[in-house]
């Protein structure tokens, strides 16, 4: 299980969540920051972080965010 970083952060890329990050398991990739959902320990640091709410549990991903964490797995070729 992992946090997703979904659309609001294509806009945005405030970069926050790195600070906050304490596996330093996110990366800004071509449009937005990702999270690399193979280290990330579910702390949700970077949930409470993010200015533009941008960062959700998978779990609790909307209907139209799901393919985000499909995003970042290709990011990091999982
Ligand atoms: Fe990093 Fe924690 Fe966010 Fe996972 S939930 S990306 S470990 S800050």
């Amino acid at each position: 299980m992992a946090f997703v970083i979904t659309s609001p952060c294509i806009d945005e890329q405030a970069a926050d969540c790195l600070d906050v990050c304490p596996v330093d398991c996110i990366e800004k990739g071509e449009d937005q920051y990702l999270i690399d959902p193979s280290i990330c320990i579910d702390c949700g640091a970077c949930e409470t972080a993010c200015p533009v709410e941008a960062i959700f549990h998978e779990d609790e991903l909307q209907e139209e965010e799901q393919s985000f964490l499909e995003k970042a797995k290709k990011y990091y070729h999982l």
